[in-house]
């Protein structure tokens, strides 16, 4: 069972490890049997835990934390914003919000900007506040399969002290993969001036997000199994947040780019794998022990081709780079090998024969799963990260006209489709904005 919500208290002596959510590695680590068990039994757990955080109230000695949170969050939905108009937004009075973010003024997690022009009415003018760039940082990961990345994202954004480490994912044991994910996260934090607020790591594979582990990656299976979360936090003394990959690049989007303050919309990642996330009304949707947001492995063609989840027909195997080396190959495109989104496009505007087919049966393709999400929650808007990003507006372009073509009209609103940004932070920034999201009590 999980622990309460760990407890932000951002004085110099408050960065002790919040309390933990899962069994710690070593002696007390679970055995991949011990752990398909508890996977077996998880559900029941979980649902208790449902009922009691949705029947039980806040208590009086977390309203504080709990009203923290919701200020925070309101500035990074509204960006830097005046008391008085954070007044407004949670319908209190000044008083109240002056006695929630004086004491995080004082601890260096806000500042105040420079003053806005004075309102009509004269009077003293309003100094905006905003994230101080010296708040303590998080430590953003992102695993795939083969390769780790880490760095410091601070409240703004801003992502530094990047590193990477490389393994083989075909190792035959664990131990070098996660001495590789360890390098990585200890020359990142090395580079932090204070204690960081916690480690959030994305995973491109599917994932038990209660229990911190990983549940199997089809490219890497040699991280299928492990308790990532508990060997991290054991190792490292910080709060952990694990998640599936296209989650946290939703975060990233939802906390720092184009996802801030929209109730609804999707991220969906394409590359050599493909996967997405949702956020409907404010509300990320996981699933019991985070088993939802497959979507790569949805299926879009009955007795399609053979994924590499063993079934067939699965939108992977048509929208992503492995499908378009094959059909490059197929239509004698020049290097169909290294062929990505990018220089497909290139190769249509220098009219290449056979090249605008391509292009438009693998933005159709793509267009297609959307098009069924938008058919089943309409969430409207679709950040799209990794490939596509690389074939700019003439790729973006092209799948919102096939998304748009392949929905009937609806007075919901037409499905819209926005590129990711081409550093491809999101990431990084998102697996950050799980811990935020957790660590501040963000509704989400
Ligand atoms: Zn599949």
């Amino acid at each position: 069972m999980k622990a309460g919500p760990p407890q932000y208290r951002a004085s110099p002596d408050a960065f002790e490890a919040a309390p933990r959510r899962h069994k710690m590695a070593g002696e007390n680590a679970l055995t991949r049997q011990e752990l398909a068990t508890e996977l077996d039994t998880g559900y029941e757990g979980q649902g208790q835990d449902w009922e009691r955080r949705s029947h039980s109230l806040i208590s009086p000695a977390d309203v504080g934390q709990a009203n923290r949170g919701r200020i925070l969050q309101a500035l990074f939905d509204l960006g830097p914003t005046s008391r008085a108009e954070l007044a407004r937004n949670a319908g209190v009075n000044r008083a109240t919000i002056t006695g929630i973010v004086q004491p995080l003024i004082e601890e260096g997690v806000l500042v105040e900007g420079e003053p806005l022009p004075a309102g009509g009415l004269g009077g003293k003018p309003a100094r905006p506040l905003e994230f101080s760039p010296h708040a303590p940082r998080v430590v953003g990961v992102k695993l795939m399969p083969g390769a780790v990345r880490s760095a410091l994202v601070s409240w703004t954004g801003e992502v530094v002290a990047k590193h990477r480490r490389h393994f083989s994912p075909d190792l035959r044991i664990a131990a070098p993969a996660f001495d590789a994910i360890e390098a990585c996260i200890s020359r990142t934090l090395a580079a932090a001036t204070q204690p960081p607020l916690g480690i959030g790591v994305a995973v491109g594979g599917m994932v038990d997000t209660d229990r911190g582990s990983i549940v199997a990656v089809n490219l890497a299976p040699i991280l299928s199994g492990l308790p990532l979360g508990p060997m991290l936090e054991d190792r490292f003394g910080l709060p952990v947040c694990l998640d599936h990959h296209p989650r946290a690049m939703l975060l990233g989007d939802r906390w720092f780019g184009v996802g801030r303050g929209v109730k609804s919309f999707a991220a969906i990642f394409t590359g050599e794998v493909l996967g997405g996330a949702l956020l409907l009304d404010g509300h990320l949707y996981r699933g019991p022990h985070g088993a939802g947001g497959e979507l790569g492995h949805t299926f879009v063609q009955i007795d399609g081709d053979v994924c590499r989840c063993g079934r067939r027909g699965c939108w992977e195997t048509i929208a992503t780079l492995g499908w378009l080396r094959r059909e490059a190959r197929t239509a004698r495109l020049p290097d169909p090998d290294t062929i990505d989104s990018g220089r497909l496009v290139a190769l249509v505007e220098q009219g290449v024969a056979g090249a605008a087919r391509v292009f438009d049966r693998y933005a159709r393709n793509l267009a297609t799963g959307i098009a069924n999400l938008q058919q089943t929650v309409a969430p409207n808007l679709y950040v799209v990260h990794g490939d596509v990003v690389v074939g700019g507006e003439p790729m973006r372009s092209a799948i919102e006209r096939h998304v748009r073509d392949l929905v009937p009209a609806h007075p919901g609103g037409q499905p819209q489709i926005v590129l990711g940004d081409p550093e491809d932070h999101a990431t990084l920034r998102g697996a950050a904005g799980l811990v935020l999201s957790q660590q501040l009590q963000f509704l989400l």
